[in-house]
């Protein structure tokens, strides 16, 4: 038998003036009813709203797509898993399993690589301050050790003497790769030679082996052309030092930043259209490599640090309607109960959302805002929905990276993280915070 209709009172919709985009006015998306087989709002009665998801059949999958698209053209490639980036142990172990590295930023990051069975050696251990305990700890368990400034690797050298232990760094380094802005405050800059001056130094350190040359260009970048010119530059540094000091470098670590299909605000065309794939990454680095004499006699191993270009689709953030009102100039206005405290890249993305079911034929434009008694609690100026109740569910989008990790305790509590798994079973990774939890370490007199 047909589904009798439900009936819908009109609505009179004031009409918005305001600049149409590529697609005019109200560009609206599908529906979204399931993640993996799962019922959204099932998932947020068992586990609570909001709630952020993570996929591990895409995490997987895009693992596998990046691995490929660079050995497909480059014999020796590994991935070392930016912890920053996303360091729950339950999403590290996945890229782990697949045959990540580790590269981590912090004494903290280093315990929770070790923690997660990855050995001294595949730790890649970057950042501009690592403490001298960090560092040791790093030295016991023969990790690598990229240097950031001339005060780490006089502290670096002091500990190997002193632990009489031979130590494998590589040197950061900075270069104009025809971006801006250019990440020249870390590691030694390229062209006005302060690199080389250290790399010299460091090869005539007993303790210290200069194992690799690394470079980190950004974050987000859109450019092929500043991989390319990346990719030369560190290849042509690697034959130099192999020419004129008749030493080998064993890798070459260009670092992360590939792009996600996020859409940066501003952005005229949506991130799906205009991110580079994973291919057009690895056709121009490896391309560039292979341009080099050096790198094609000896191929070295080729690491990279690739972020939020695995993790961001892999992630969803499940929030409740909360209310609806109207701006006293009729603009729709929706409430949700997750806030930019948890969210911190809505503050440069326009992320994508969707909602889950519709009792409704019209779609209206609305300013979606989070929970929080602050005026910034903004996580879209403007997005096309369905008419929505309070306590129907929206999805926001590639929020794999940098969330969980940035999200901060504002207010009330941070909300549970579950993993889709293999299986179709949601596991709790995370548990929310909760009144214990978040005040358990406060002190005060009686
Ligand atoms: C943050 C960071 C990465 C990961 O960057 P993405 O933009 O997420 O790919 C890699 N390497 C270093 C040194 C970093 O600081």
């Amino acid at each position: 038998m047909k589904k009798k209709k439900v009936y819908e009172r009109p609505l009179i919709k004031p009409i918005v003036a305001t600049m149409p985009g590529k697609s005019g006015n109200n560009v609206s998306l599908p529906l979204v009813s399931e993640i993996d087989g799962h019922i959204p709002s099932s998932l947020l009665k068992k586990f609570g709203s909001p709630l952020f998801l993570f996929s591990e059949s895409t995490l997987i999958n895009n693992f596998k797509e990046a691995k490929n698209a660079f050995l497909n053209r480059y014999p020796n490639v590994c991935f070392a898993w930016s912890y920053k980036t996303n360091y729950l142990d339950a999403i590290c172990k996945i890229f782990h399993e697949e045959g990540a590295w580790a590269e981590v930023v912090s004494g903290f990051e280093y315990k929770k690589a070790l923690q997660n069975g990855v050995r001294g050696t595949n730790i890649i251990f970057n950042g501009p301050n690592k403490s001298e305990a960090d560092l040791l700890l790093a030295i016991d368990n023969e990790s690598l050790i990229h240097i950031d400034n001339l005060q780490e690797l006089i502290l670096l050298s002091h500990l190997a003497e002193k632990s009489n232990k031979n130590v494998n760094v590589a040197i950061r380094i900075n270069l104009d790769a025809e971006i801006s802005p250019a990440w020249s405050r870390f590691g030694f800059n390229l062209e006005n030679g302060e690199a080389w001056r250290m790399v010299t130094k460091i090869i005539q350190e007993k303790r210290l082996n200069l194992k690799g040359l690394h470079c980190h260009i950004g974050t987000f970048i859109l450019s092929l052309n500043a991989y390319k010119v990346q990719a030369k530059k560190m290849a042509a540094l690697a034959e130099k030092i192999y020419n004129e000091l008749h030493h080998s470098i064993a890798y070459l670590d260009l670092g992360g930043g590939f792009a996600s299909k996020n859409t940066l605000k501003g952005s005229y065309l949506s991130g799906e259209d205009c991110s580079p794939s994973i291919g057009d990454y690895a056709r121009v680095i490896t391309d560039e490599l292979k341009e080099n004499s050096y790198i094609a006699k000896f191929t070295p191993l080729l690491l990279l640090e690739t972020g939020r270009a695995l993790v961001d689709d892999a992630g969803f953030l499940l929030t409740s309607v909360v209310a609806n009102k109207r701006n006293p100039d009729g603009r729709l206005n929706t409430i949700v109960d997750a806030g930019v405290n948890i969210l911190f890249t809505s503050f440069w993305y326009n992320h994508k959302i969707s909602a889950t079911e519709s009792r409704s034929s019209h779609w209206e434009d609305s300013t979606l805002y989070g929970p929080l008694c602050m005026n910034i609690d903004v996580l879209r100026e403007r997005v096309a929905l369905p008419l929505l109740n309070k306590g129907d569910v929206l999805i926001i989008h590639n929020v794999g990276a940098y969330n969980v990790t940035q999200s901060m305790q504002f207010i009330s509590y941070r909300p549970a993280v579950v993993l889709l798994d293999k299986n179709c079973n949601a596991k709790i990774i995370r548990e929310a915070d909760d009144f214990e939890y978040v005040t358990c370490k406060e002190h005060y007199e009686e």
